[in-house]
């Protein structure tokens, strides 16, 4: 019979993937799509009908992950499935660990952050906000409201193994490790907030912030990982922590030949911290704790939600669902694959 740390062992990693729609550059180029969703857990890659060169070459892959949302499911839908679930998990003294992982362009910002495309910046329907709001939810709950939680918001980028706070002008923070094996963002700024429109207001200023000063915005949040995190404080005591991370993108393997020496380096450090990422995930699920924190600085400070007795994650997988995308498709499924 299943006992109750089974149960908790088979919950305690969510992976799924997300396809978004072809893209008008795509529809405008006669991108194909190649991606089928063909049951609520199955996503298939398929064989374009026209070969373009044999190095494109492609056969039908079939992977299956926790869920398969396929492009017509919405943000809120996704985060049902994904992140929804964690809320609880912090509520009951836990540590949860939400990740977008893909391609630049395969839609982290959009599912983590909200629309950022147009005019309208839309971060209500993003991951952070409807977390943070069912966060708030929960509170007005009888057994909870009791407890006299209190809830702040972190916002944060990791840039080449440096950490800058979202909320703080991109004030650049140091790490470090007490005596006590905790790790600590120093100057971290903690904001309290008392509801979802000043969570909000929170992701809209550390939104521009990423982006401010760059001539392309996402040519600099594709390098960074941004961390959003909601934490519940019981009479100033840790009680749970919620981190939300939109990665930077996986797509590496170009900056590695032709690029100047600065790039190189940013790219080998996204690497190294998504594969330690990696490692740190599968040992949560096998219920060894990895010991590799310190491989990158993304994992180390995510340290105590990797170890705990009562931590979860969930990662969702954004796929593009064009031929030209292919590759990068490949590569994410396969590690989305084994994250498990
Ligand atoms: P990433 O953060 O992975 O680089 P973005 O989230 O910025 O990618 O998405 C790239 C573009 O595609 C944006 O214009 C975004 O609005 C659009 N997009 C992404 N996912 C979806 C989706 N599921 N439905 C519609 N548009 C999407
Ligand atoms: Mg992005």
């Amino acid at each position: 019979p299943l006992t109750t740390a089974d149960l908790i062992e088979e919950h305690r990693i969510c992976v799924c993937v997300r396809k978004r729609p072809l893209n008008k550059k795509e529809l405008s180029m006669k991108d194909l799509d190649v991606i089928t969703v063909p049951s609520k857990d199955v996503v298939m890659v398929h064989e374009p009908k026209q070969k373009v060169d044999l190095t494109r070459y492609l056969e039908n892959q079939r992977f299956r992950f926790d869920y398969a949302f396929d492009d017509s499911t919405t943000n809120e839908m996704v985060y049902r499935f994904t992140a929804r679930p964690l809320v609880e998990t912090i509520f009951e003294r836990g540590m949860a660990t939400c990740f977008a992982y893909g391609q630049t362009g395969s839609g982290k910002t959009h599912t983590m952050g909200g629309d950022f495309s147009g005019k309208n910046q839309d971060c209500a329907k993003g991951v952070y906000a409807l977390a943070a709001r069912d966060v708030f939810l929960m509170l007005k709950k009888p057994n909870y409201k009791k407890l006299d939680l209190q809830v702040y918001a972190t916002f944060f980028e990791i840039y080449s193994g440096k950490v800058f706070d979202l909320l703080n002008r991109k004030s650049k923070l140091r790490v470090l490790e007490d005596g006590k094996q905790q790790v600590h963002v120093v100057g971290l700024q903690e904001k309290d907030v008392k509801c979802t429109e000043e969570v909000l207001k929170l992701i809209e200023v550390g939104n521009s912030c990423r982006t401010s000063g760059q001539t392309s915005a996402n040519a600099h949040s594709s390098r960074s990982h941004a961390v959003f995190q909601i934490i519940l404080r019981r009479q100033g005591k840790m009680h749970g922590k919620f981190s939300l991370i939109d990665l930077a993108g996986n797509e590496r393997g170009a900056d590695t030949s032709n690029a100047d020496r600065q790039t190189r380096l940013e790219g080998a450090e996204i690497n190294k911290s998504l594969l330690a990422l990696k490692e740190c995930i599968r040992a949560l699920g096998r219920n060894k704790p990895h010991t590799q924190f310190r491989d990158s600085k993304l994992t180390l400070i995510l340290r105590d939600s990797f170890i705990g007795q009562n931590s979860r994650t969930c990662m969702i997988a954004t796929i593009s669902p064009g031929m030209t995308s292919c590759e990068n498709t490949l590569n994410t499924l396969r590690y989305a694959n084994r994250v498990k």
